[in-house]
């Protein structure tokens, strides 16, 4: 993984730093702006989840959730956290990532909540 720093990052993330934490491979990331937050070291790096098996980025039409309104567009500000993952942005509802999609979300995969 590539060590892509944010700028100018003052909060150091830490358990109950009031950021929701997941787990990241071995470590775990923070979700914050729109982005997931890895300390290292001094600085804050932007990580992304990987295409795996867990977190596929397929589509799934098939997907009904009732987590929120089927009518509900995710985007900034729509009350759920972005995840980027892959080469794009999901949102986390529950313990699972949504793309939106046309007019349903695809069903990212689990994630596993610190
Ligand atoms: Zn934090
Ligand atoms: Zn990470
Ligand atoms: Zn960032
Ligand atoms: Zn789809
Ligand atoms: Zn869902
Ligand atoms: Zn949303
Ligand atoms: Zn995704």
């Amino acid at each position: 993984m590539t060590c892509t720093t944010h700028n100018n990052h003052e909060h150091k993330h830490s358990t109950g730093c009031g950021h929701k934490g997941i787990k990241h491979e071995d470590h775990i990331d923070y979700l914050h702006e729109d982005h997931l937050h890895h300390m290292h070291g001094d600085h804050v790096d932007e990580h992304s989840l990987s295409q795996s098996n867990q977190n596929k980025s397929t589509c799934t039409p098939e997907h009904k959730c009732s987590t929120h309104e089927a009518s509900h567009k995710h985007g900034i500000g729509c009350g759920h956290e972005a995840v980027p993952h892959d080469n794009h942005v999901d949102y986390l509802v529950g313990e699972h990532l949504h793309h939106p999609c046309n007019d349903h979300c695809d069903h990212h995969g689990y994630v596993a909540i610190a």
